[in-house]
């Protein structure tokens, strides 16, 4: 998705961009994604002096595979995108300022896009919260089945305690 400053810096009351767009990295690069987009990207676009201030939202579907009971499910992701652009060398801009220095007409939003997406999937996804996962022993899903493994799971760092109380 390119933003050109020539069709923003003639606009008093600035642009709005439409696009809906694949990332196909996102996907690639992170196996509990199943499924991702087309994610529609709605932005505005203001240029003031050299400076190109852009917000908006990206939304679209997803298909996770739960970290736990490994059942994919359909979800939406949702992040707000904002940035903004200046047109300076980069070693013309104050350290602490925090606009990303662009040369030339175009930008490319695509980076800045794939990273609002990765930094709004979870670090873990579950199916839902209360998910039980599977059986440690036998495999099954136990959100679906009941099975009589004798699989409570003790914290390693308190088996020996549990020794204690319990002496066989
Ligand atoms: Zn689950
Ligand atoms: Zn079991």
């Amino acid at each position: 998705m390119l933003l050109r400053w020539r069709d923003v810096h003639d606009k008093p009351n600035g642009v709005e961009l439409y696009d809906s767009l694949e990332f196909p990295n996102v996907l690639k690069e992170n196996r509990q994604i199943i499924s991702l987009g087309p994610i529609d990207v709605q932005l505005h676009v203001e240029a003031v002096s050299d400076t190109l201030t852009v917000n908006g939202n990206l939304k679209g579907p997803i298909t996770y595979r739960c970290s736990r009971c490994l059942t994919d499910f359909q979800d939406e992701i949702a992040a707000p995108f904002s940035e903004q652009f200046v047109r300076v060398p980069p070693d013309e801009l104050d350290a602490e300022d925090e606009r990303i220095p662009v040369t030339g007409d175009a930008i490319d939003l695509d980076p800045y896009l794939e990273q609002e997406i990765l930094l709004a999937l979870p670090y873990t996804p579950v199916c839902q919260e209360a998910c039980a996962g599977l059986c440690p022993v036998c495999g099954i899903n136990r959100n679906e089945q009941v099975c009589t493994c004798k699989a409570e799971r003790i914290d390693p760092r308190l088996a020996d305690l549990a020794k204690l109380f319990n002496p066989e």
